[in-house]
């Protein structure tokens, strides 16, 4: 489904030239629960953006879906990434005048789906993540926790190929995390593949796979089935 060989991502800064990903093998397969762990600066963002078609790397080849990402231009990036990829952020990211249907829905309006298919799709995704009685609160009309329930809504409303979710609980209390990464559970249940970015290691023993990263490499660290 993903796999990513010899992926090197070079910034240069002047006269200096810092290797942030160096020669990166790593691949995904459909159904996997994937934890990237690392400390903080050691390149989990700038990996997620690759994964997620929002960056190129400087070289190596990324296969994602069986399409040949790294050499694609801006637009079918953006086309890729938005039929692949849902992503999930530590802040959330909702936009704060839209109630909750209306921000599961948006990914479904840039689709170009019909109002009525739309409207039923988001209220179903938040039915599904246990948001069923909350269609028209907007997020500061929401806790944290529910918040995050949206945001996975709505990455989940175009049935992406793969949820990829950077420090889902990075804003979260432990408990309601918790109650996040139960979520996350139940959606590798039925068959969803999810890569997730964290630096902290009790988040990451949720995952089914862990690999971590440090100094630009990455080393798979444990595995349970
Ligand atoms: P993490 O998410 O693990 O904290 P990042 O991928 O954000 O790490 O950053 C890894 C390193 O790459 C850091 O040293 C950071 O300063 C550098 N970096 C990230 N993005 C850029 C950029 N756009 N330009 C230059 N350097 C960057
Ligand atoms: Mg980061």
């Amino acid at each position: 489904m993903l796999n990513m060989t010899q992926i090197t991502k070079t910034y240069v800064m002047g006269e200096e030239e810092q290797v942030v990903l160096n020669n990166i093998n790593l691949t995904v397969n459909k159904g996997d629960f994937v934890a990237i762990l690392g400390p903080s600066g050691s390149g989990k963002s700038t990996l997620m953006n690759i994964i997620g078609c929002l960056d190129s790397p400087t070289s190596g080849d990324y296969y994602l879906s069986n399409q040949k990402v790294d050499e694609l231009d801006e637009a079918s990036l953006a086309a890729i990434r938005n039929k692949e990829v849902g992503f999930i952020f530590q802040q959330f990211q909702l936009l704060p005048r839209l109630n909750a249907i209306q921000n599961v829905e948006l990914p479904l309006v840039y689709a170009r789906v019909q109002e009525k298919d739309r409207k039923q799709r988001a209220r179903e995704m938040l039915g599904r993540v246990g948001l069923g009685e909350k269609l028209q609160n907007r997020p500061n009309q929401l806790s944290g926790g529910q918040q995050q329930r949206v945001a996975i809504a709505r990455a989940m409303v175009t049935n992406p190929t793969i949820l990829l979710a950077d420090e889902p609980t990075g804003a979260l209390d432990q408990k309601t995390g918790q109650q996040i990464m139960e979520l996350f559970h139940e959606l590798h249940e039925e068959g969803k593949t999810i890569i997730m970015i964290t630096h902290d290691i009790e988040i990451a023993k949720n995952a089914s796979r862990i690999v971590r990263i440090l100094d630009g490499k990455l080393r798979e660290e444990f595995t349970y089935v």
